[in-house]
């Protein structure tokens, strides 16, 4: 089994591990209390990857409106799909948008095709 999971779902994790980073670093930045300059850069540090997460889930919001919803061939579920070839998102079935690879087997190169 590929390890693949549908798009939108990827890129969430990626923004919520951004958040987690974040916080990670600020925290760190407490240690360094006693030196002001060293805890200032890390606070920005964190901050920035805050905000990036920001920037993620945004982007997340304007991938969502370019989704397609399709019904799960398999397991029946409304699912999201995002470009040609995707995974659903609750029995990762590969999906497609175009006949001409259904049945072909999964891969996330299609993707970049024109
Ligand atoms: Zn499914």
């Amino acid at each position: 089994m590929a390890k693949y999971t549908s798009k939108i779902n990827k890129i969430r994790t990626f923004a919520l591990s951004l958040i987690f980073i974040g916080f990670v670093v600020m925290y760190v930045g407490i240690y360094f209390r006693n030196h002001p300059l060293i805890m200032t850069i890390f606070m920005i540090l964190g901050l920035l990857f805050i905000i990036a997460s920001t920037i993620v889930y945004f982007w997340i919001g304007m991938l969502s409106t370019k989704t397609v919803q399709v019904i799960c061939p398999n397991c029946n579920k409304p699912t999201k799909m995002l470009g040609r070839v995707d995974m659903c998102m609750y029995c990762r079935e590969p999906l497609t948008l175009d006949p001409e690879l259904e049945g072909k087997e999964f891969d996330e190169k299609y993707n970049r095709k024109k």
